[in-house]
């Protein structure tokens, strides 16, 4: 796409949309930038700085103008300025899709419900113990946007994508294309239906074509229900699949405890599962999606046995922040949804405090119920959420507290909790009634944890 003098518009003006501003900007398109809210006065200098126009706490009609819009993940559909665009019949890029326009570098997309900021900073392990080239980016925190340029057609670029991103790509073409699961998540922003937000997911693979490779765990009944109707699964791109319970033809699976990748009848063993660095059955899964991407783009067996076994996790997802007086604090403050505290709860051993709370999203809480009953006897609810939790889980566990801070919930755990339990804050809601996001609030916890005396 040549870009060089269009007039584009630049919808919301957060990290990825000052990025793609600027890329475009850099290729020579006229941008206008256009935010419905305000701009912090630090973008607002690198903005004048770049020479890039821009408005702030509404649109003009100037906003409207563009040829085509590119939006940033914050910005819904049903906003009027997208349907202006949409009735116009004008296209609605997202930023992943405009950076991929720049790139020569070979292209790993990452999505799913959960598991993405993991993988993606386990495969970066593999490449960094591989001394692969490579760029991360995507959801992870840096725009692919401010790093594409510096890519070459030898290097990797490693993204993390979400279904926001995908929601509006187009010629987006991945050389392996990954979707660790899908469960329910951000459904607020898909009418409340599951279907559209999984299909949005499946757009991943959209673009690939035979001489790509799209994995996927076998045991998505979501996935593979999809791609049971799809055309794309049978003339797209290859389908290598990952799976704790039962031997895949092309993929990898464990047998007895040891992992073994099988391409073509040909089985090769990889390492045994006690060696996978983090824990929990949720990073098995990870860690078999890590080995089978890295063993798509070629990586040698060796350098992906050794990444697998040393990569050390990533901060706010199931992290041992202390060990006091016999209990284990756990900071899973990323876990944003009922699922994810499905596999926060499954992985412990022992009777727990769980701090669970926040902005509930709509959750349906019934499927953690018989893990709740099994293995947590305090459950200290915190934010808009605790009439919620109060209603549903207040008859299962012993004991149903509520606290109006981190720190008091923390030091009610502390008074409640055993030598030999666990306190685990693993909310299943969204911060933003407490805190900017799930690091402030995971720091809010590990503060409060660390000042136990
Ligand atoms: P994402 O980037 O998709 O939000 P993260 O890697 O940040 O995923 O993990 C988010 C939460 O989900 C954490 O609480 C983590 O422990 C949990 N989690 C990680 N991987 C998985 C998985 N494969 N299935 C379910 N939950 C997971």
């Amino acid at each position: 796409m040549n870009v060089r003098d269009q007039h584009i518009v630049v919808i919301g003006a957060a990290k990825s949309g000052l990025a793609v501003a600027r890329l475009l900007r850099e290729n020579g398109a006229h941008v206008f930038v256009t935010d419905a809210s305000t701009i912090r006065d630090h973008d607002q200098q690198l903005l004048k700085t770049d020479n890039i126009e821009f408005e702030a706490g509404g649109h003009s009609q100037r906003a409207y103008e563009g040829s085509f819009a590119v939006v940033s993940p914050g910005v819904p559909d049903d906003a009027p300025i997208m349907q202006a665009y949409m009735h116009a019949g004008k296209a609605i890029y997202s930023e992943i899709e405009v950076a991929s326009w720049f790139c020569e570098a070979q292209i790993i997309a990452i999505t799913g419900s959960n598991g993405k900021t993991t993988v993606t900073s386990w495969l970066e392990h593999v490449w960094r113990t591989a001394s692969l080239t490579h760029v991360v980016a995507g959801n992870i925190g840096v725009a692919f946007s401010d790093v594409v340029a510096s890519t070459s057609k030898d290097d990797w670029a490693l993204l993390e994508v979400s279904s926001f991103q995908l929601d509006h790509i187009d010629t987006f073409k991945p050389a392996i294309s990954c979707i660790l699961n899908i469960t329910p998540d951000h459904l607020d922003r898909y009418e409340n239906l599951f279907a559209k937000y999984a299909a949005s997911k499946m757009r991943i693979m959209e673009n690939q074509t035979e001489t790509d490779i799209f994995i996927t765990w076998n045991e998505d009944h979501v996935v593979e229900s999809i791609l049971e109707e799809s055309e794309q699964a049978t003339k797209g791109p290859q389908i290598w699949r990952f799976s704790s319970q039962s031997e895949v033809d092309n993929g990898i699976f464990v047998r007895e405890n040891e992992i073994i990748f099988q391409f073509d009848g040909q089985e090769e063993y990889l390492m045994n599962v006690g060696d996978i660095a983090l824990p929990g059955r949720h990073n098995l899964h990870n860690g078999l999606a890590t080995a089978l991407v890295a063993r798509a783009a070629g990586i040698a067996t060796e350098h992906i046995r050794h990444a697998l076994n040393t990569f050390e996790g990533v901060e706010h997802r199931l992290e041992l922040v202390r060990e006091f007086n016999g209990v284990r604090y756990i900071n899973d403050s990323k876990a944003t949804n009922v699922d994810a505290v499905w596999y926060a709860l499954d992985s412990i051993r022992v009777p727990a405090v769980l701090i669970m709370g926040g902005r509930d999203k709509g959750n349906d809480y019934s499927s953690i119920i018989p893990l709740v009953q099994e293995k947590v006897h305090t459950l200290i609810a915190i934010g808009e959420a605790q009439a919620k939790l109060k209603a549903q889980f207040a008859e299962i566990v012993n004991d149903f507290r509520t606290a109006e801070s981190m720190e008091e919930a923390v030091k009610v755990a502390k008074s409640l909790a055993k030598s030999g339990e666990v306190v685990m804050l693993s909310p299943a809601c969204a911060s933003f009634d407490m805190y900017s996001d799930y690091m402030h609030r995971g720091e809010m916890f590990r503060n409060a944890v660390e000042q136990l005396t």
